[in-house]
């Protein structure tokens, strides 16, 4: 997508437990990034019932004009997100959608919550399920725009205190590696890089070429094959907070996949951590995502 032709469009969602309270999922994440949406960004919030109703009663973005209430939950409110979402009128598609997933609520497997991410991943969307990975987005298409960055998330830009995660299914492989062949300079900033182990053989050969054969031998640890249990181990390193916040995982949203229950479980971990944690989904958005990286990385280091 260009940017920023138009106002963006975010679906916001959250479930209950992420929206009840003072201290929820929902007031961290809008607190936070409160004056990146109202000074900077602007976007067009088109916000699920209940979430709106919570936003009123805790009183964010008080005054906030670009809000548009969409059904509740139980009037299909979500399932009206995925049809906006795959909507090809500029005035009514999404360009993201923010769903803060509360990973013990059942909803947040129901089908049209699944078809949510599934949708945004195949038309290369955004979709933001953990506080982690909203605040980190909105943070980096503000800057995009010229804003100033917020010096709140400084830390998290550190990358000699990072470590990354990188997994693609077959058929999202060599687009890794184009990816990370793009992205070298950054991806060796950080502290360490782990991968499921076909994805991390072909990334360690990737950085041999680059940095010669002894240098790239390690450049990456590989795990397990995902579909034996790579996935799985990476997702405990998350649950630990062991210095790897950012997944980037290529998903292929067109085969059925044996190990679908692994791939879930990596992406429910970063939700138990959702302030810590993230991942994102697609090629269309990890390339976004990391050419603005550099960019805030160096506004960081500036
Ligand atoms: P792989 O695992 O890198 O070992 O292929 C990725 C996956 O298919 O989950």
């Amino acid at each position: 997508m260009t940017f920023h032709t138009r106002r963006y469009r975010i679906g916001l969602v959250s479930n209950r437990h992420h929206q009840d309270g003072p201290q929820s999922a929902l007031v961290r994440l809008l607190r936070c990034s409160a004056e990146t949406i109202e000074k900077h960004l602007q976007p067009e919030l088109i916000v699920v019932g209940r979430t709106l109703d919570a936003m009123e009663q805790l009183n964010l973005l008080p005054d906030y004009p670009h809000i548009e209430r969409f059904p509740y939950g139980h009037q299909g409110g979500l399932m009206r997100l995925v049809a906006r979402v795959v909507d090809t009128d500029p005035a009514q598609t999404l360009d993201a959608v923010i769903y803060l997933i509360d990973p013990t609520d059942p909803s947040s497997t129901f089908p049209e919550a699944v078809a949510l991410k599934r949708q945004c991943i195949i038309h290369g969307k955004p979709f933001l399920s953990t506080v982690a990975a909203a605040r980190e987005w909105l943070e980096l298409e503000a800057i995009a725009t010229g804003a100033p960055s917020n010096p709140e998330l400084d830390s998290t830009f550190d990358l000699a205190q990072e470590g990354i995660a990188l997994i693609a299914h077959d058929a999202c492989k060599e687009r890794m590696l184009t990816i990370a062949k793009h992205h070298f300079n950054l991806l060796d900033q950080f502290a360490f890089r782990c991968a499921t182990g076909t994805t991390g053989s072909l990334l360690n050969q990737l950085a041999q070429q680059i940095k010669g054969e002894e240098a790239g031998r390690n450049w990456v640890k590989p795990f397990l094959s995902g579909p034996m249990g790579g996935d799985a181990q990476i997702a405990e390193l998350i649950l630990d907070k062991q210095q790897c916040r950012r997944v980037l995982f290529l998903e292929d949203p067109h085969v059925a996949r044996q190990h679908e229950a692994d791939i879930q479980l990596l992406e429910r971990a970063a939700r138990t951590v959702t302030d810590y944690a993230m991942c994102i989904s697609d090629a269309q958005c990890t390339e976004r995502w990391l050419t603005l990286m550099e960019k805030r990385v160096a506004m960081r280091t500036a």
